[in-house]
């Protein structure tokens, strides 16, 4: 992903700062096109995951839809001229003011999470004299053997409806004249390495069909969610996504009637690795056990460690003297370290222990994969500034 005249490029920008590059993405973006479009799937991109207009510009050249888990996203998706028609709205908890946006904006479809969530949109369609095309959001009870704080799809998360209310969302369905019917949405999570997951939802998804089909509602569109997950201990190992199979397990494994339309909505598998956060090394200081490199980047800039032990591989762009490499003075052993940021949080810590190149203050460092969950999620904690982005085609 670096090379020398990349890394001399950001000696002279001031860190720490998001990087991306482009022909990672637009590679990822081509072989998922590819890729779906031999099953004529519909992919659709999840924004939270990044949301910078130019990585927008670039997805939705490939004609890509959007999904959306707020009205600002949707107003975003829109203002990045995504067709309201190719925007689907996700969200336990969707605001009157974000629905009648959406409704005025006529989006493809309300993923719905909750009875008296369709009684609400019911009503605003009212209104507004709309019908309102809807989802219904089912949590399948499958586990996707993540992290638990990023699985949506057991009974005990706040996400969708539980299959024993299908009963009574349905019948109440005929009393909401305002709303359409259009499609069965599932998500089970994200970061999943264990394709066997997306095999028990397919199989699980044919199961809530048949349901459905035993009570005469016919289902246009099947949406399988996202959740496909990406290699952060080796990114260059997995720089661009193995789609093909992912895919493939759908067309072997779902059930589908005439005509039915099968949705994505992929965010990580997308933007994770063509990101990488840039930072400095400000000190080195030694510490009982270990000792600690102080990074400029911190939880405020990529909270994913912070939030849920996430991984992100650390390199060391600059050392004089990388491991197992010869160099100019010499072959470089490695040294552990705990890699710290600046924020007076002891969670504010990208990794323990981590085997290093011997490091010194200046040394620039990357933290791979972070295209997904990293940009979007930071803030503005202990009045840091605002984190930058730079791109391979403008730098
Ligand atoms: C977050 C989310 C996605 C995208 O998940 P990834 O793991 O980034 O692919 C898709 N659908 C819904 C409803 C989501 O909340």
């Amino acid at each position: 992903m670096f090379n020398k005249e990349t890394i001399n490029k950001f000696k002279s920008i001031p860190t720490p700062f998001y990087y991306y590059d482009v022909e990672v993405l637009k590679e990822t973006l081509q072989k998922l096109k590819e890729e779906s479009d031999k099953y004529g799937f519909i992919v659709h991109y999840a924004l939270k995951a990044n949301a910078n207009n130019a990585i927008l510009e670039i997805i939705k050249s490939y004609n890509i839809g959007a999904d959306c888990v707020s009205g600002n996203e949707v107003k975003k998706a829109i203002e990045c001229n995504f067709k309201p028609k190719h925007i689907v709205f996700a969200g336990v908890g969707k605001s009157d003011a974000e629905i009648n946006f959406a409704l005025d904006n006529d989006i493809f479809c309300f993923n719905c999470e909750s009875l008296q969530e369709l009684e609400v949109i019911n009503e605003l369609a009212v209104s507004k004299k709309k019908n309102a095309r809807i989802a219904l959001r089912i949590n399948p009870n499958v586990n996707a053997n993540t992290h638990k704080y990023i699985t949506t799809g057991l009974e005990e998360n706040k996400f969708g409806i539980n299959i024993w209310e299908l009963e009574t969302v349905v019948n109440a369905l005929k009393e909401f004249k305002n709303l359409q019917l259009i499609g069965l949405h599932f998500h089970i999570g994200s970061q999943i390495m264990d394709l066997s997951s997306f095999k028990s939802l397919c199989l699980r998804v044919n199961e809530i069909q048949n349901w459905f089909l035993s009570r005469k509602i016919t289902i246009e569109n099947i949406n399988v969610g996202g959740g496909l997950g990406v290699n952060y201990h080796e990114p260059d190992a997995n720089l661009i996504l193995d789609f093909a199979a992912y895919f493939k397990l759908f067309n072997d494994f779902l059930e589908l009637r005439p005509k039915q339309k099968v949705h994505f909505e992929l965010g990580r598998s997308i933007t994770a690795q063509c990101g990488t956060l840039i930072s400095k090394v400000l000190y080195i200081k030694k510490g009982v056990n270990t000792n600690f490199v102080i990074l400029d980047a911190g939880m405020t800039e990529l909270m994913r460690p912070a939030l849920y032990q996430a991984y992100h591989k650390i390199e060391n762009l600059t050392s004089p003297r990388p491991i197992g490499h010869p160099s100019p003075i010499g072959e470089g052993v490695g040294v552990r370290y705990d890699v710290v940021g600046p924020i007076c949080e002891s969670s504010d810590c990208f990794g323990k222990a981590v085997t290093l190149p011997e490091t010194t203050r200046g040394d620039i460092f990357a933290l791979r994969t972070a295209g997904a969950y990293g940009e979007v999620m930071s803030s503005a904690y202990n009045l840091r500034d605002r984190v930058k982005a730079f791109y391979s085609n403008e730098i």
